[in-house]
């Protein structure tokens, strides 16, 4: 195994009731062997499965921190994470992966709402006003962005409340205000209002600059992060003549990444403000022969194939459900010489390659890259190749 140097720490005292670190139990050597293991019994019968890249400092790395808010039984604020697949709030202040900045600065607000008169939602009344507060952090700019998830756009006190929370944490770069009032199990909600800076934050990672806004997804673990691209492109052999499709692309960042070793890169994504983020940050990085296009994967994928298109190599980096059928079928017709196939659960990796191999692609090898210390979700890389 990688020699890790564990610092002791000791274990969450909320690990009982949160369940998000479903492995803090084991010592970090010891999670990274089982999620070896997982990913060799969920493809080693494809092909060879490199050791485990883990970090040296697994701890608050994770630079996009959610909480919810809500009332305890004497209606007293709380705020922290739902209690595993349940809604009922746990109440954490501080979390040994999450960004320590975040954490605090979630802690000030929450003591910050009954003198402004402000209230938490409550689910089951549908009543109140602040029902999450979602931080993210760019890793190497240290902008940071609030985003106060409310149930109504009347925000009482707002200016003052704004004015004191700047103070008091002069860190924070921007604040949103996103207005959720469906009943809804979903974060956030359609309309945003920007309350204090430029309503998005940038980050720098592989050597490109990234914007990124309160609805875009961004890889949470920025250190091993830069470890999957590195290793989705050096799997992809780019020479500089290649036509890439980075596919479920979220703000372009694997295809940026790929675009300095490739001719051209075609990005696919659902997400349309994911979309708009990519465009920019083609533009940021003046970056000239990458596009990005919203759109279903499959349908992208098989219009693309329909008209006669093809590509040199595909990175497809879908999410934890994995691709579908019509994605898998017309990429086999295409036939790309590479895939590079970055998958968040082994288990829809397993059954998309069992698809992929039968079309055609034989899979070389895969990267497990912990991005996720403590918790049970794995994160690998595999290099598919098309067979003559
Ligand atoms: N490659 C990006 C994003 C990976 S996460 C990165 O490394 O940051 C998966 C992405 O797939 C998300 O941005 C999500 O919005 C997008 N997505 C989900 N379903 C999709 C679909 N059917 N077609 C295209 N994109 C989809």
């Amino acid at each position: 195994m990688n020699e890790i140097k564990v610092t002791e720490r000791p274990q969450c005292p909320h690990a009982k009731s949160c369940g998000g670190c479903q492995l803090q139990n084991m010592s970090y050597p010891r999670q990274l062997q089982w999620k070896q293991a997982k990913v060799v019994r969920e493809i080693g019968r494809f092909c060879r499965v490199e050791e485990i890249v883990g970090m040296a400092e697994p701890y608050n790395y994770r630079n996009k921190v959610q909480a919810a808010f809500g009332r305890d039984g004497k209606g007293k604020i709380i705020s922290g994470v739902y209690q595993s697949s349940s809604h009922r709030i746990v109440s954490v202040d501080k979390c040994m992966i999450e960004d320590r900045t975040a954490d605090k600065i979630i802690v000030t607000i929450r003591k910050m709402l009954p003198s402004f008169k402000l209230t938490a939602y409550d689910e089951r009344t549908c009543q109140g006003f602040l029902r999450h507060v979602l931080v993210k952090r760019g890793f190497a700019t240290n902008e940071v962005m609030v985003v106060l998830v409310v149930s109504s756009p009347i925000f009482k006190n707002q200016k003052p409340f704004i004015k004191e929370l700047l103070e008091k944490h002069p860190e924070i770069t921007t604040i949103v205000m996103n207005i959720n009032d469906k009943f809804t199990s979903l974060v956030l909600g359609k309309q945003e209002k920007v309350l204090y800076g430029k309503g998005y934050i940038e980050d720098i990672c592989c050597g490109c600059r990234f914007r990124i806004s309160a609805k875009s997804f961004y890889q949470i673990n920025p250190v091993q992060t830069e470890v999957l691209y590195n290793t989705a492109v050096e799997y992809a052999g780019l020479t500089g003549k290649e036509t890439v499709l980075d596919a479920y692309c979220g703000i372009g960042t694997i295809g940026m990444v790929a675009s300095r070793h490739a001719g051209k890169v075609a990005g696919v994504e659902l997400n349309a403000d994911a979309v708009k983020d990519a465009i920019y940050n083609a533009k940021l990085n003046d970056i000239k022969n990458c596009w990005f296009t919203c759109a279903d994967a499959g349908q992208f994928m098989e219009r693309m194939a329909g008209e006669g298109e093809s590509a040199d190599v595909v990175f497809m980096d879908p999410p934890r459900a994995g691709s579908d059928k019509r994605f898998l079928e017309s990429l086999i017709h295409m036939g790309p010489k590479k895939v590079v196939y970055i998958s968040c659960n082994p288990e829809t990796l397993s059954r998309d390659l069992e698809i992929l191999v039968k079309g055609g692609y034989k899979a070389v090898k895969a990267q497990p890259v912990d991005m996720f210390p403590h918790t049970n979700h794995i994160e690998c890389v595999v290099s598919l190749v098309k067979q003559k």
